[in-house]
């Protein structure tokens, strides 16, 4: 299988080059030339296996020159217990009345970025091998507080690689700060930034921009890559926990084999929807895939409007990775509503880069309404429905899951639509003690990790052992730097 650039002008990429490469060279983002049917019998052969043997099979068409024994050894080291704890990697749980949460925070950070950062560096090296590249990678990310902590857990101690993380000073939560400053490893580097995420993360394409530093990293032997979404080599292990979801619900006798399934998912940067989107296009029985915002609702905009505009205010939220006016993976999408025209999608590019809007047409509008429902959830509502449901049913959500299961509610009043519904549940309650306390009544003075032990008062739900070995942790990246730093810190540590 090859690969194209959703920009049009590349089309011909190995998979291996694609993810070695991150993002195409005419600016466009990677895509699959064809998405392989599921075979018939997938779920009959993938119900009675492990996570890592469904990962390993529904991700393989998609990877040429990746062998079986490389692809088995991977999943089986990102996906087992160890990192995952032993539950499964991506469990199915069914409240009493029959609503479905797949929980995709049982891995080591506590965050569904796992599912994919578990494997993505593993792919990154493996590439890299592959298409010769004898430099190692310096890895930057900009976090607004999930992707840094699980990337540097992905990257660290990986031959070849480093990583710095840059996170905003004030925009995490305190959980997420120590998850990142005592960040173990000898590859890795955190440091804050005197601002908030918008700079963190314009300082960073700052330093991709910076011809002159590449060169003299170059010189070291050492290139510049990203862990974001627009990753192939990230998006792609994310198709396989709805295949995985799905012969969950069939052996479980909740579901025939064949029939439709919803999903609710909450969504940001439109990474985790568009896998489901492709899951659906590979066959799997998909109703409709319901996209879920908090206050910052440009996705629900364009779904009810075709009218994408991010000349909008930002509002900080409960829901903090879901605070986004600009969904990157979008673009993907619009690539295949525009029936693979890059041209087309280039030119929504340069309007949203122009002007911050573009519209799409009517034949796009259709699809997407056919495809996609949507919905969104303020944080009065989410924070309603963290105490509603663990009043009713003992079960704990995070803001972000929260929303989600917001917007499924006023969906099925809306829509009369009944049938079965799997909520993406992307991260543990544990990451977000302090709202989580407060949607459940408690007043919460500080944010910090002695608030770990007050929600499992609180609540009876024991903290995940990751977050529970928080409490002892030290820190050991405390520096802040001023937004005009940061190249300086990245070349200390990469030079
Ligand atoms: C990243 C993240 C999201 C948003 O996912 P996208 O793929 O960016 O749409 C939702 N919830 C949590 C907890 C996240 O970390």
């Amino acid at each position: 299988m090859l690969y194209r650039s959703t920009r049009g002008q590349i089309t011909d990429s190995t998979a291996a080059a694609a993810i070695a490469a991150g993002l195409a060279s005419d600016g466009g983002l990677f895509v699959p030339d064809a998405f392989p049917p599921l075979p018939a019998d997938a779920v009959e052969t993938l119900s009675p296996m492990r996570y890592d043997g469904r990962a390993a099979y529904v991700m393989a068409p998609f990877l040429g020159g990746f062998d079986a024994g490389e692809l088995a050894a991977f999943t089986r080291a990102a996906y087992c217990p160890g990192g995952f704890d032993g539950d499964g990697a991506a469990p199915v749980r069914r409240l009493a009345d029959g609503d479905f949460f797949l929980e995709l925070w049982h891995g080591p950070t506590c965050a569904f970025k796992d599912m994919a950062l578990q494997i993505m560096p593993r792919f990154l090296t493996s590439a890299m091998e592959k298409t010769g590249d004898t430099r190692d990678v310096c890895v930057l990310v900009a976090t607004s507080g999930d992707t840094g902590k699980a990337a540097l857990e992905g990257f660290r101690d990986v031959p070849r690689t480093r990583i710095m993380v840059f996170y905003p000073r004030d925009g995490v939560s305190a959980v997420q700060r120590l998850q990142m400053t005592a960040q173990e490893g000898g590859n890795v580097n955190v440091a804050a930034v005197e601002g908030n995420f918008d700079d963190a993360q314009t300082g960073v394409k700052r330093i991709f921009a910076d011809a002159g530093f590449r060169e003299r990293l170059a010189s070291r032997g050492v290139f510049l890559s990203s862990a974001n979404s627009i990753n192939w080599g990230r998006l792609l292990p994310q198709i396989v926990y709805y295949v995985s979801a799905y012969c969950d619900l069939v052996s479980g006798g909740h579901i025939r084999r064949g029939e439709y399934v919803n999903f609710c998912v909450p969504t940001g940067n439109f990474g985790n929807i568009l896998a489901g989107y492709y899951a659906k296009k590979m066959g799997l029985p998909i109703g409709k895939l319901i996209c879920a915002s908090n206050r910052n609702d440009v996705l629900t905009q364009f779904i009810n409007t075709g009218v994408y505009d991010r000349n909008r205010e930002f509002f900080p939220t409960i829901s903090p990775s879901m605070d986004i006016l600009v969904s990157s993976n979008l673009e993907r999408l619009l690539y295949e509503l525009s029936g693979c025209d890059g041209r087309a999608v280039s030119g929504y590019m340069d309007a949203l880069a122009r002007d911050g809007v573009y519209a799409v047409g009517e034949r796009a509008r259709e699809l997407v309404a056919d495809g996609f429902a949507c919905g969104s959830c303020g944080d009065g509502d989410a924070r309603r429905v963290i105490a509603d449901t663990f009043e009713r049913y003992g079960y704990l959500l995070d803001p972000h899951t929260a929303v989600a299961y917001g917007v499924l509610t006023r969906y099925r009043e809306r829509t009369g639509d009944t049938a079965p519904t799997v909520v993406v549940s992307t991260a543990s309650p544990y990451k977000f003690c302090g709202s989580v306390l407060e949607a459940l009544g408690h007043t919460v003075s500080a944010d910090g990790p002695e608030l770990i032990d007050a929600l499992a008062e609180a609540t009876g739900i024991p903290a995940p052992a990751p977050i529970a070995a928080l409490k002892g942790a030290s820190e050991r990246f405390s520096r802040s730097v001023p937004r005009g730093d940061m190249l300086r810190a990245v070349e200390e540590f990469c030079g």
